[in-house]
C-alpha cells in the first residue's frame, strides 16, 4: 500500500482488527500502528494436561525461568502470573507514564493487545444493557452475530464441560440461576490455519495451537489485502490537527515520525485510548470517568471428588456462566454476572501457595483438592464502579475506590451464589475476596458515546471530525458481563458506518 492511507488505526487489539475488517472489505486504504514490539513468551506444546504434569521442565512455562511468577499472585487471575502475562504487559506502564492508586491496570503494547491472554468469555449481554448504545440492542444484533462468525465462539453445550465438578455444580444450578455452558471463543474446528482444542488444559499459558483467540491471528489474514497495511513497534505519541486532517506524532524505533490521515480510528485500549484522546481534547489535568467490573472471586468444593484422579484432558478457561438478576428498591433492576471454571487444570502451586500450611503438607492437599474445586468470579455492572484517570504531561494516573455499598452488593452476590450451588460443592472457608478496581481488567466509559458533557463522544465514537474512539473508551454503560465481544461488535458496526462514509479507492 502506499503512504497514503485514507484511515490509520491505532492498535491491532479486538476493537482494532474489528473496526479494520469492514474498511478493507470495502477496498479503504487502512494503515494500522501497533506499539507492539518483541515476541511473546512462547506458549508450552504437550499432548495432554497428563504430558505437562510430568514435564520437569514445566515451571519454567508456569512461573518463567526466575520463578518471577509465583510472587505475582495476589488476588489476580492466575493469567498474570504466567510468563506470557509477564512479557505482553512489560514495557505498558513506562510507555504510558502510568502510576496508579488502589487500581490494577492491565495493559498490553502486543500484537493481539490483551486478547494474547484473555479468557475468552465472549458472551452477548442482556438486551437492557445495551439500551445507552446507540441504536440500541437491535443496532449491535447483526455486528454480534458477524463478530461471532468471525472469531468462532462455538454454540455453548454441556459436551464442552470437562470438569467433573464444575459439571456437578451445573447440574444443581440448572432451573435455579441463569447458568450456561461457557460461550469461549475456543475453536472446536479448524479454521485460517488455527486448530481446534484438544483439551490439554494449558490455556493459562497461551493456547500453541491457537484455539483460544488472539486477534494477532487476523494479522496475517488482514495483511492479504493489498490496502491493508501493519506496522508494528509504532507507538503513537501525540494526535494533533493538520489542516482537514489528523497528525500523529509517532515513536518507532528510536526515530520520531509523524503520519497524517482524514479519519483515524483509535484502539489503543480504553486507557492508552485515554492517554491519546484527552489531551487531543484540551481535557489533560480532568479527571475522567473509568469504568470497571467490581469483582469478587470465591470457590467451591465438590466433597465426593476430594482426591480424585486428575483428569488427562481438560480446559482452564471458563466452563459455566451465570447471570444472577437482582432487585433493589431506588434503582432499576441489574444483575451480577460470572464464571466457573475447574480446579484441575491450575497449577497446584497456585492452590497451595494460598493455603496456610507448610509448603509439602500444602502440596499434598492441593493434589487432593484440585479435581474437586471449582473457583467462581462474580462482576458487577461498572456503573457500581469508582475510577478515575487523569492525563498529564507524558502520564497517567489511575484512581480506584471498590464503596462501601459496592463490597455489599459483591458479598450479597457471592452469597446467593453459594446458596443456589450447596450442597453440590460447599463453600471453601476464607476463600472469597473483593479484587482491587481494575483487576477485571474490563476497562471502558471513558469518552462514552451519546452522552453530554465533555468527556462524551458521538454515536460512532467521533471526538472531532474523523477521530473515532472504537474500543471499550467509547462503551455509555459496561454491564457484568465480559465486555470484549461488545467492543468488538460495536468496532465493526464503526468501521462499517465509517468505510460508507470514507469509500474504498481500491
Ligand atoms: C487476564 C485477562 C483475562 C481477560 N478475559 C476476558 C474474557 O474472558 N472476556 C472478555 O470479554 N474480556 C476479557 N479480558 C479483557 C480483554 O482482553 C480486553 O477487553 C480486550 O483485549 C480489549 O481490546 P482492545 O482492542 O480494546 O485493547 P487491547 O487488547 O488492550 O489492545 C490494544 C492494542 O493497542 C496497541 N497500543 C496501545 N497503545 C498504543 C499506542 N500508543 N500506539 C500504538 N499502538 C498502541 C497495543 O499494542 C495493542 O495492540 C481479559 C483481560 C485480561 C488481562
Amino acid at each position: 500500500m502506499t503512504v497514503d492511507p485514507q484511515v490509520i488505526i491505532v492498535g491491532s487489539g479486538p476493537a482494532g482488527v474489528s473496526a479494520a475488517w469492514p474498511l478493507v472489505r470495502a477496498g479503504v486504504r487502512v494503515l494500522m500502528l501497533d506499539a507492539a514490539t518483541g515476541p511473546v513468551a512462547a506458549s508450552p506444546a504437550a499432548e495432554s494436561a497428563a504430558a505437562f504434569r510430568a514435564d520437569p521442565e514445566r515451571w519454567r512455562y508456569q512461573f518463567g525461568g526466575d520463578l518471577a511468577g509465583l510472587a505475582a499472585g495476589g488476588d489476580r487471575s492466575p493469567k498474570f502470573a504466567t510468563p506470557l502475562a509477564r512479557s505482553v504487559g512489560a514495557d505498558y506502564a513506562e510507555a504510558l507514564g502510568l502510576q496508579t492508586r488502589g487500581f490494577f491496570a492491565a495493559g498490553a503494547l502486543a500484537r493481539g493487545g490483551l486478547s494474547t491472554l484473555w479468557g475468552a468469555l465472549a458472551a452477548e449481554p442482556p438486551v437492557s444493557d445495551l439500551a445507552e448504545f446507540p441504536g440500541g440492542a437491535a443496532g449491535m444484533r447483526p455486528c454480534f452475530d458477524a463478530v461471532r462468525a468471525r472469531i468462532g465462539v462455538p454454540e455453548p453445550t454441556a459436551a464442552a464441560i470437562t470438569s467433573e465438578a464444575a459439571r456437578r455444580v451445573f447440574a444443581r444450578l440448572q432451573g435455579r440461576i441463569a447458568v450456561e455452558p461457557a460461550p469461549n471463543a475456543v475453536l472446536d474446528a479448524p479454521r485460517d490455519g488455527r486448530l481446534a482444542c484438544a483439551h490439554t488444559g494449558l490455556c493459562l499459558w497461551g493456547c500453541s495451537r491457537r484455539a483460544i483467540y488472539d486477534a494477532a491471528d487476523e494479522l496475517p489474514l488482514l495483511r492479504r489485502f493489498a490496502t491493508f497495511a501493519y506496522r508494528p513497534g509504532h507507538r503513537v505519541t501525540r494526535l494533533y490537527a493538520d489542516g482537514d486532517r489528523h497528525g500523529l506524532e509517532v515513536e518507532a524505533g528510536g526515530a520520531r515520525l509523524t503520519f497524517r490521515a482524514g479519519t483515524v480510528l483509535l484502539a489503543a485500549g480504553t486507557i492508552a485510548t485515554a492517554a491519546l484522546a484527552l489531551p487531543r481534547l484540551g481535557l489533560a489535568g480532568r479527571p475522567a470517568p473509568l469504568l470497571t467490573n467490581p469483582a469478587a472471586a470465591t470457590a467451591f468444593v465438590v466433597p465426593g471428588l476430594i482426591g480424585a484422579a486428575l483428569p488427562d484432558q481438560s480446559f482452564s478457561l471458563g466452563q459455566l456462566f451465570y447471570r444472577l438478576p437482582v432487585e433493589e428498591s431506588g434503582i432499576p433492576p441489574w444483575a451480577a454476572a460470572g464464571v466457573l471454571y475447574g480446579g484441575d487444570a491450575l497449577p497446584l502451586e497456585l492452590i497451595a501457595s494460598r493455603l496456610p500450611l507448610s509448603r509439602p503438607v500444602a502440596l499434598r492437599l492441593a493434589r487432593a483438592l484440585a479435581p474437586a474445586l471449582v473457583m467462581a468470579t462474580c462482576y458487577l455492572p461498572g456503573g457500581f464502579s469508582r475510577n478515575r484517570i487523569t492525563v498529564g504531561e507524558g502520564s497517567v494516573s489511575i484512581e480506584g475506590e471498590t464503596p462501601p455499598a459496592t463490597r455489599r452488593r459483591l458479598r450479597d452476590a457471592v452469597r446467593d451464589l453459594t446458596r443456589a450451588i450447596v450442597p453440590a460443592a460447599l463453600p471453601l472457608p476464607g476463600a472469597t475476596s473483593i479484587l482491587e478496581p481494575g483487576a477485571d481488567a474490563h476497562y471502558a466509559g471513558v469518552l462514552p458515546m451519546g452522552g453530554a458533557g465533555p468527556f462524551s463522544s458521538g454515536d460512532l465514537g467521533e471526538i472531532g471530525k474523523g477521530l473515532h474512539v472504537v474500543d471499550g473508551a467509547g462503551l455509555p454503560s459496561l454491564s457484568s458481563t465480559h465486555p470484549t465481544l461488545t467492543i468488538m461488535a460495536n468496532a465493526t458496526r464503526i468501521g462499517e458506518r465509517v468505510a460508507g462514509r470514507v469509500g474504498g479507492t481500491a
